[in-house]
């Protein structure tokens, strides 16, 4: 999985040195299915469910599972890409979002505050925990940088599947939820938004957009909860 991870963490940076206003997120997509292919591993979102692509491209309002095709990137636009690889039988799964430019205060906060929000949730992910204390972190974040969470898509195990049973919410649950012991692995993943979090699919099946257009960023690791602590496993 550290392996399936560091290729995931490639495609991102590669992603980050991509995107500028101009190209396509077919372009993109393309590209990150090489760097995939050529470390070896298969793209883990190609074919699932039918998904046509590589990567997620989710462009301002649109939150997750963003289609690639012909729309170009712009300057002034909110970007996530999610990216998925399975090595050897194993996945890995991670999401960063990206300014087209320099952002303005209101959606540099919203970057930085999912940002932060992963962070709080990984470092709340040691053994001895319930994936409440991870989703707690991640909720007490979003709140304190004024942002909603989307609730109906959450964080979940991973391992030798991509989706594995166990859920991770980005908000309390009032129940605790699994135990966290050593060797368990998750992937923990905010959505937050600076308008409402009320989201709605697209007729294509697949893009989730929030409702009332506000932008919206995503940031995902997959992670280790080990005796030491918790590992990044999507990182170079
Ligand atoms: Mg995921």
């Amino acid at each position: 999985m550290r392996q399936a991870g560091r290729i995931v963490a490639g495609v991102l940076a590669l992603m980050e040195e991509e995107l500028k206003p101009g190209v396509t997120t077919a372009q993109l997509d393309a590209v990150a299915e090489e760097y995939i292919r050529k470390s070896g591993a298969r793209p883990s979102f190609k074919g699932y469910r039918g998904f046509p692509a590589s990567i997620c491209v989710s462009i301002d309002d649109e939150v997750v599972h963003g289609i690639p095709g012909s729309r170009v990137i712009e300057e002034g636009q909110v970007v996530s890409v999610d990216a998925g690889a399975i090595w050897q039988g194993y996945h890995g799964d991670a999401a960063r979002t990206f300014y087209v430019g320099k952002a303005p205060a209101d959606v540099a906060r919203l970057i930085e505050t999912t940002r932060l929000a992963l962070m709080a949730g990984i470092a709340a992910a040691v053994p001895g925990s319930h994936v409440d204390d991870v989703s707690g972190a991640v909720e007490d974040v979003a709140v304190e940088g004024r942002c909603d969470i989307v609730r109906p898509f959450v964080g979940h195990g991973i391992g030798t599947k991509m989706h594995e049973d166990l859920q991770v919410p980005n908000y309390r649950t009032g129940r605790p939820g699994a135990a966290l012991e050593a060797g368990v692995c998750i992937a923990i993943e905010p959505m937050l938004t600076l308008g409402s979090a009320d989201v709605e699919t697209l007729d294509d099946g697949w893009t989730v957009v929030t409702t009332d257009h506000s932008l919206a960023a995503h940031f995902e690791h997959t992670i280790a909860v080990t005796e030491n602590g918790p590992v990044v496993l999507t990182t170079a």
